[in-house]
């Protein structure tokens, strides 16, 4: 067999978090066939594509932990937005919001599919994006939110044993379809009407098939450290490892926070407990504005910090602060906030909110079993929050090379071999001999995020080539329309 592809003459960041070395990689189908000394690399003929790396690094490609990209993954098969950043893989299911299990032809409540289900399984929804034939590899968390919301609607109470035992056929059947795991959002609906026990009784199911649990926990703000404990003991009693998602102390009297949450998680692990996290580099956060307010009792402080990204009922409002509109309509921000979320299609709202400190980004980021993971919600009509394209190179570019905040082969190993390990993609998140051709080519000098608040959809710069299942996907700035990703099924690691 010819070799396909070489990249000649490349700093190789191998995604073990050691030290780079200078050589060639070969790439046979859709494997690595070969990492070698430079020059000796690869039976090259004229069919292979070869690729200088002067001055270049090659990096395993990137693995979004936290994503809401499941129905992405159809409306946007082409990912570009993940692409140009160097991602080859997404975690999918993520805050308890899952495309499966679905009622077919029943668009979600969360309002981040936003797309009709035809499935109503993990498998179903498997075979919808394989059609599709995405441009990104995709494994899927399992959502308790959506699972409680199929079995219980929204239902302010326990489940009854019976829809127990129904919402834990849900989860074990997505286990055995190939899924990861089973996420929950304790602060969103229906998540937040749920106990600790009903929740430790469905992460059960996803221990006996290997899985994980992940968590955006019940509570980020004045009550953050309960909600750590509350996730060590879910992970504890239930017998899983647990994923902290999109770690923060959110509010500015919680500000700091996180190093005595991180320093939980750190006690934890020496007891014998098994806990990662994950966070995005930006200071804001974003999701379903419905979700966050109590339309009798909005909260001001909250309302201040509140941005549009999408709003369908006032599209003018996108991109503005809610204190502006309501200084030019001369309300309180309060009013503006009610006004949105009462209006039609109010409650298909995404906001942006300010509400997390530079300095505990740092922090977060300087911890050993910190992944990378966007959060980004794909609603391109709007103003969307700019990790949706520049997560991974704004962490290159401006924590690692400007504030020099991890090193560059430390940063490349939490947002490959780390995060492959603990999702269970088999066989990525390293260069070496064998494993998959997912790998990203960028330059370190270079590589920046361009996406800002004001202008989100912009595709970061430095990043010069992708590599998917072998494929070549992006290459200077053009995505070559090859959807080479695969829907993964969960494999424990051994
Ligand atoms: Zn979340």
């Amino acid at each position: 067999m010819a070799t396909d592809l070489v990249i000649r003459n490349v700093r190789i960041i191998d995604g073990t978090g050691g030290p780079s070395r200078s050589g060639d990689v070969a790439v046979e189908g859709d494997r690595i066939a070969e990492v070698g000394d430079v020059g000796g690399v690869g039976r090259a003929d004229a069919s292979t594509t070869t690729i200088d790396g002067q001055g270049l690094c090659l990096a395993p490609g990137f693995v979004d932990v936290h994503t809401h990209d499941d129905g992405a993954l159809i409306r946007h098969p082409g990912m570009e937005f993940k692409l140009a950043q160097g991602c080859t893989s997404v975690v999918i299911g993520n805050c308890g919001f899952s495309a499966a299990p679905a009622r077919v032809g029943e668009y979600d409540a969360s309002g981040l599919l936003g797309v009709r289900p035809t499935w109503s399984d993990l498998e179903g929804f498997a075979a919808a994006v394989a059609e599709v034939r995405p441009a990104v590899n995709a494994v899927a968390l399992i959502g308790h939110n959506s699972i409680r919301n199929l079995v219980m609607g929204n239902e302010r109470r326990d489940p009854t044993d019976a829809e127990l035992a129904e919402m834990r056929q849900h989860v074990a059947r997505a286990m055995a379809q190939g899924a990861c795991g089973f996420s929950t959002g304790l602060i969103y609906e229906p998540g937040r009407y749920s106990g600790t026990d009903e929740v430790i009784e469905l992460a059960r199911e996803s221990a006996a098939a290997g899985g994980l649990y992940a968590s955006h926990i019940r509570n980020e703000g004045d009550r953050l450290l309960e909600a750590i404990d509350e996730a060590i003991l879910i992970g504890a009693e239930a017998g899983l490892p647990v994923q902290i998602s999109h770690h923060k102390a959110a509010g500015r009297r919680n500000w700091g926070k996180v190093g005595q949450s991180l320093a939980r998680v750190d006690e934890a692990n020496a007891a014998g407990a098994d806990i990662t996290l994950d966070v995005y580099p930006y200071t804001a956060g974003s999701g379903p504005m419905a979700q966050y307010f109590d339309i009798e009792r909005i909260d001001p402080e909250l309302a201040s910090v509140i941005r549009f990204a999408s709003c369908p009922a006032f599209r003018e409002y996108e991109g503005r602060m809610a204190v502006d509109v309501a200084a030019e309509q001369g309300v309180e921000v309060a009013d503006v906030i009610r006004q949105v979320l009462t209006a039609p299609d109010g409650d298909k709202t995404i906001c942006i909110q300010f509400m997390i400190d530079e300095a505990d980004v740092a922090t977060n980021l300087r911890h050993p079993l910190m992944m990378v993971g966007s959060d980004g919600v794909v609603d391109l009509r709007g103003k969307p929050h700019p990790r949706l394209f520049g997560t991974f190179p704004r962490v290159l570019g401006h924590y690692v090379r400007d504030e020099a905040v991890l090193t560059l082969e430390e940063a490349i190993r939490r947002m490959t071999e780390l995060s492959a390990r603990r999702f269970g993609l088999v066989d990525r998140g390293l260069i070496a001999e064998g494993r998959f051709a997912d790998l990203v080519l960028f330059d370190p000098d270079v590589v920046i995020d361009t996406a800002t608040y004001d202008d989100p959809k912009q595709e970061p710069v430095g990043i010069e080539a992708v590599i998917v299942n072998g494929a070549l996907a992006y290459r200077s700035g053009t995505h070559t329309g090859v959807g080479a990703g695969r829907m993964l099924r969960y494999q424990p690691a051994g």
